[in-house]
Parts: structure tokens; C-alpha cells; sequence
């Protein structure tokens, strides 16, 4: 389908609408960003490639790496067409004149030919803690696919790499793959309805009541009124 739209929309500003209507408006719509919090993310993007890199010398070989051998999926075996969806699994609406995409790590697939949505997840924490936008980020994945017409399983996983340093400051690394059960793709045709709504909207949306740092800024500007 021939697409009419230079609005793109990703898949992390509708998990940012999600989390708060306002945000994603100022963001999107006028270009005014939150203040960045530090997070895992920016290791993320070292290791994302290189995970990337070992997935796929082991796709060639035809062959799943030691870490993926007690899951029942395999890698998914065509390259060519992974590497279009890492940059961007697109989803055009034609009733909002917008293209929405998200750009998947990697995918897994069952015999049966269902895709499985993966994610690569580093973190500093002691913990593999699973956050709902984790979720929402397989969901919005496996979603695009599915308006592709692709058969997706509700299943997707997770592919943590934890880092810390021991008492000897020696760097310790260790994997983890979690599988996230009943993701619900059944939801985003509402919630892009609403995206859509509040991106051609000139009424600026409510704040979330429990983010720190519009309610700062309110407590200062009730200072000086
Ligand atoms: S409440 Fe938080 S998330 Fe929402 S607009 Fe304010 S800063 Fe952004």
C-alpha cells in the first residue's frame, strides 16, 4: 500500500502515551523532552549489537545459541527480512495518516511458523526485574507483525544480560531468558485511537498524578503565584 503519511510515530512514544498522555504530546507534538534519567538502556545499546551479532552467526550455522536450548522455538531462520523489521516493523493506519513502527531486536518461531518477539535487555540491577513497559514493548512488537499478517504467537521473551562488578572489582555478567506469557495484542487498535486523538488535539492533556516531575513543577509554580 502506497503510503501518503511523513508522520512516524515509534513504538517507544506509544509506550511514552501509555505511561502519560501530556508527556507524549509535548514530546511529539512540540518537540518538549523530559528531563532523561539515567537508565540501563544506554548500556543496552552497546550490547544490543553484539547480541545481534551472535544471534546471527548462529542463525547461518542453523543452530541455536546454548543459552536459547531449553526454549522449543527456533531462530528465525530468514535474515534478509529481520534485518528490514530491526529497522522497523511498520505499520501504516490509513484512517490517521500515520506509520507506526518499532524496531524488534530479534524474533524466535515455533514449528507450527508462529513468530515470537524478542528482546534484548541489559541491566545494572541485582535483579531480572520484568517492567510492564518490557511487556507493552513484545506486545507493540508482535502487534505491528500481526498487521502485517504475520502469525504471532502471545508469547514473547526476554533475553537479560545483568552486569555488575564483585568486591575484587572484577566485572561479572550473567544471562537470563524469560518467557512472558498472555501478551495481549488486542488492546493497541484503542490505544492508537486514543494516540491519534491527542496528537491532532491542540488541548494539552492532563499530567500523570504520579510522576515527580510535573508535580515539581506545579509545587514551584504554586510558590510564586
Ligand atoms: S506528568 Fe511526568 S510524564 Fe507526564 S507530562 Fe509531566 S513530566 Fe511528563
Amino acid at each position: 500500500m502506497k503510503k501518503k503519511t511523513e508522520i512516524k510515530i515509534s513504538r517507544s512514544k506509544i509506550d511514552l502515551f501509555i505511561e502519560c498522555p501530556r508527556c507524549f504530546w509535548l514530546e511529539v507534538k512540540h518537540n518538549i523532552k523530559r528531563p532523561e534519567k539515567f537508565s540501563s538502556a544506554h548500556i543496552g545499546s552497546k550490547y544490543d549489537p553484539l547480541l545481534k551479532r551472535i544471534f546471527d552467526e548462529h542463525r547461518k550455522i542453523n543452530k541455536k545459541p546454548p543459552e536459547l536450548e531449553d526454549l522449543d522455538f527456533e531462530l528465525y531462520p530468514d535474515l534478509n527480512k529481520l534485518n528490514i523489521w530491526r529497522k522497523g516493523v511498520e505499520y501504516y493506519h490509513p484512517k490517521h495518516n500515520i506509520t507506526y513502527y518499532g524496531k524488534i531486536d530479534d524474533l524466535l518461531i515455533t514449528k507450527e511458523k508462529d513468530l515470537v518477539p524478542l528482546d534484548f535487555k541489559t541491566t545494572l540491577s541485582k535483579d531480572f526485574n520484568v517492567y510492564d513497559s518490557y511487556k507493552r514493548e513484545l506486545e507493540i512488537y508482535g502487534y505491528f507483525l500481526r498487521k502485517q499478517g504475520e502469525k504471532v504467537l502471545d508469547i514473547g521473551v526476554l533475553y537479560f544480560v545483568r552486569i555488575d562488578i564483585n568486591e575484587k572489582f572484577e566485572k561479572i555478567e550473567e544471562r537470563k531468558i524469560l518467557t512472558i506469557e498472555n501478551l495481549n495484542y488486542e488492546i493497541y487498535d484503542e490505544i492508537l485511537e486514543n494516540l491519534k486523538e491527542t496528537y491532532f488535539s491542540e488541548k494539552e492533556p492532563l499530567p500523570n498524578p504520579n510522576c515527580e516531575f510535573c508535580k515539581r513543577d506545579f509545587e514551584i509554580i504554586k510558590l510564586f503565584k
